[in-house]
């Protein structure tokens, strides 16, 4: 499923920012906006910095009720502003619209949204979080009769079934599998990033090898799979496969996760590096 970016959206930067590591994750809060459904996350992120003077739009992630669009927020790791005193062990999830007595405003897709985002919260964080709605933790009718019986219920999904992804076709993972060699929600990402986004620059050692031979690793089995990759080549052309994380890493991730159907955040984690050791070639 895709999320629609920051930069796709036209957010604007936020004022300030501080993240907090998956080990203080310990649930997921569903949240409803109150208001029109054909709001857009501008609109919101306008208000909560104009009006609320915060800095930046509060939730981690938005959702289109309608259409099952989802924003990016926040993000994962950053703290959000959506439930005082509750924002670092949760992830705010927005869905956007107003709860109406007596009948369904919140679609199928949009159901199916939350719920993929809610999966991969859980991916990440390498264990499984608690489903709150908003009046768990705080005094308000947020996220709404409707999505608060959902929640509780465990994000069922009825109604009509999204077509089945298709089974993987073409030949295997060329290589010998590698087991992704960081801890759980750890990440090979920037330098400017949090303590988890491990760059290749400084030079950590991970099971015996440093994050440079594995970022080199990683690329060299893309590689294998027929991504054209190293100095004057598609990918990694300038600086070739130095095992450094900067713009040519980033933009050879997101190429191969959006090949892959995968989230694309740019960002070697996990489901990234096995994706290219396990499935098929097509
Ligand atoms: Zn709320």
């Amino acid at each position: 499923m895709d999320i629609i970016s920051r930069a796709e959206w036209g957010a604007r930067p936020p004022r300030s920012r501080s993240t907090v590591p998956w080990s203080s994750r310990t649930g997921v809060m569903g949240h409803y906006s109150g208001a029109s459904a054909t709001q857009t996350p501008r609109q919101i992120q306008d208000f909560h910095m104009d009006v609320r003077d915060w800095s930046d739009v509060g939730y981690n992630f938005l959702i289109n009720s309608i259409n099952g669009a989802i924003y990016e927020g926040r993000g994962w790791t950053v703290i959000g502003a959506h439930c005082a005193n509750h924002n670092t062990p949760n992830v705010g999830i927005c869905i956007i619209g107003l709860d109406k007595v007596g009948r369904q405003d919140v679609s199928d897709a949009a159901r199916r949204s939350f719920r993929w985002l809610y999966e991969e919260a859980n991916r990440r964080a390498g264990r499984r979080l608690a489903i709150l709605g908003h009046r768990d933790r705080g005094a308000t009718a947020c996220p709404g009769d409707e999505i608060y019986s959902w929640l509780k219920a465990g994000l069922p999904i009825v109604g009509s079934t999204p077509a089945a992804p298709k089974p993987p076709t073409g030949r295997p993972a060329p290589g010998t599998p590698i087991t992704f060699p960081l801890p759980a929600g750890w990440y090979f990402g920037p330098a400017s990033g949090p303590d988890y986004s491990v760059s290749g620059l400084h030079e950590r050692y991970f099971k015996g090898r440093t994050d440079r031979a594995w970022i080199q690793e990683w690329a060299t089995q893309l590689g294998r799979r027929g991504w054209s990759i190293g100095k004057g080549r598609t990918w990694l052309r300038q600086h070739g496969n130095d095992g450094i994380y900067g713009p040519e890493y980033r933009s050879l991730i997101e190429a191969f996760q959006k090949d892959q159907g995968l989230a694309h955040d740019g960002l070697l984690g996990v489901n990234t590096w096995n994706a290219a050791y396990r499935n098929p070639v097509r």
